[in-house]
């Protein structure tokens, strides 16, 4: 082949991956907005300019640079970008320039396309003026998100525990959130309130975050929690419990899934999420998992130089998965009590439950091996019913939809599926309404999982 015509995939290797945060803005898209929230103010308190992008703006711009075979969230997270840097333009003009910037896009290894996001992006940033030179920020479930590279080394460890850390206590705030909502004395002041709130906690974990004062932090997410109960209606009878699992992006993001969790509450009921860090702890058991089964193999091959490798990353990723199920514990300690907060499932206790039945295999990975387990949990605590929440066409979740809706049967648990893409489905609302109504069926028979 001539060279010429030879492809070269230089771009991806030189503007994906891992760069240093020195001197550029780190720009977040935002999955849940608390979440991400936190973590930049985390970064922010680590002398990190970074800076969470504002969401579904730009849609129209990621529908028209993607074919419509891609996965929703590469859609939106597209748009975001793409609309985030004309807005720079527009603000900066002669001054932009697009190398002050890196993108967050983290990916996975597979099976399915989440490892594709970037790759995709690159190719459309590098089609434009300009933007070929911003660069991606690609960090990886393959090392667990490691953040080695983005600082200085010696406060590598300390980024990642607090921004673990920052994760833990949104996932409270978003908890906080669903357990007050549907009880609230005043229509409208617990959004006021969450909102007031993730702004207080940014502030704290600026300040609080890379010294991991985190008793300092907790102390001010206690005062939140106490004040969050001020807003209950004592009056207000307790309403059917519904378990939400599914794809982490759109189960996550507000306007990805037309705010189904809101719709929920105004028929009736109050929601439970799957949580973020329960991701991160999955991320973290897999690798420690993988290394465990290629030690084993190369025990029985007797091949001992591999053996002594498998053995030091058991015990990083151990220590590591380890570390982020106690700070977890602690922090539910502390507060979960407080007013009766949903706790995380052990990433080992779901694999345990897969395995009971044969349902599923860890072996496959992805988001179903956390979805399938999780409602069967649900289910056995006494949740009300459980809704399955994903990108339409998205691979794990049609997985966890096709296992768990014959077990939802038999077991007589009210389950709904939702996918969503970009546009509005007539039916929806009418198909959330029957749901609730088999819900509150289920809760008048057997009433509801104690809080
Ligand atoms: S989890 Fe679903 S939405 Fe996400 S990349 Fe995989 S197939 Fe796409």
């Amino acid at each position: 082949m001539e060279s010429k015509k030879i492809v070269s995939f230089k771009s991806l290797n030189k503007t994906v991956g891992r760069f240093s945060l020195k001197e550029r803005t780190f720009l977040i898209p935002q999955m849940n907005r608390i979440g991400g929230h936190l973590l930049a103010a985390t970064f922010r308190g680590f002398g990190i300019r970074a800076k969470v992008m504002d969401t579904y703006k730009g849609l129209d711009l990621g529908i028209e640079y993607t074919s419509g075979k891609e996965c929703y969230p590469c859609q939106i997270t597209t748009g975001d970008i793409l609309y985030f840097m004309k807005k720079e333009k527009e603000r900066l003009g002669d001054a932009f320039d697009p190398d002050n910037y890196i993108y967050f896009m983290p990916e996975s290894s597979g099976p399915c396309r989440f490892g594709m996001y970037n790759k995709y992006q690159r190719i459309i940033l590098d089609s434009l003026p300009d933007l070929n030179r911003l660069k991606i920020g690609a960090l990886t479930t393959d090392d667990g998100y490691s953040l080695s590279g983005l600082i200085e080394s010696q406060r590598v460890s300390d980024l990642r525990r607090t921004s673990y850390f920052s994760v833990v206590v949104a996932d409270i705030l978003d908890r906080l959130l669903w357990r007050i909502r549907p009880y609230e004395r005043e229509p409208g002041s617990t959004d006021a309130f969450i909102e007031e709130s993730m702004h207080r906690m940014e502030n704290i974990f600026e300040k609080h975050g890379p010294g991991k004062e985190f008793d300092r932090i907790l102390d001010e997410m206690e005062v939140i929690i106490k004040e969050g109960k001020d807003l209950v209606d004592p009056g207000s009878p307790k309403k059917p419990l519904i378990g939400m699992v599914g794809e982490i992006y759109v189960r996550s993001h507000v306007h990805a899934n037309q705010d189904i969790i809101r719709v929920l509450e105004r028929y009736g009921g109050e929601v439970v999420n799957a949580s973020i860090a329960e991701w991160m702890n999955y991320t973290s058991y897999d690798r420690l998992r993988d290394a465990k089964i290629a030690f084993r193999l190369s025990m029985k091959q007797l091949r001992f130089g591999p053996m002594k490798e498998h053995l030091k990353k058991i015990f990083g990723y151990g220590s590591e998965l380890y570390y982020q199920e106690f700070r977890q514990r602690k922090v539910y300690d502390r507060l979960a009590s407080l007013i009766g907060i949903v706790r995380d499932h052990k990433i080992g206790h779901l694999e345990e439950v897969i395995k009971e039945d044969d349902l599923f295999s860890f072996d496959a990975g992805t988001e179903a091996c956390l979805s399938i387990p999780g409602i069967m949990e649900y289910a056995r605590e006494g949740f009300n019913g459980v809704v399955n929440v994903y990108p339409f066409t998205c691979m794990p979740s049609t997985i966890t939809a096709s296992i768990i809706k014959p077990r939802m049967n038999e077991l007589g648990i009210p389950y709904l599926d939702t996918p969503y893409d970009a546009g509005i489905q007539p039916g929806r609302e009418a198909a959330i309404r029957t749901f609730m109504y088999q819900a509150y069926q289920h809760f008048n028979q057997h009433g509801r999982k104690a809080a």
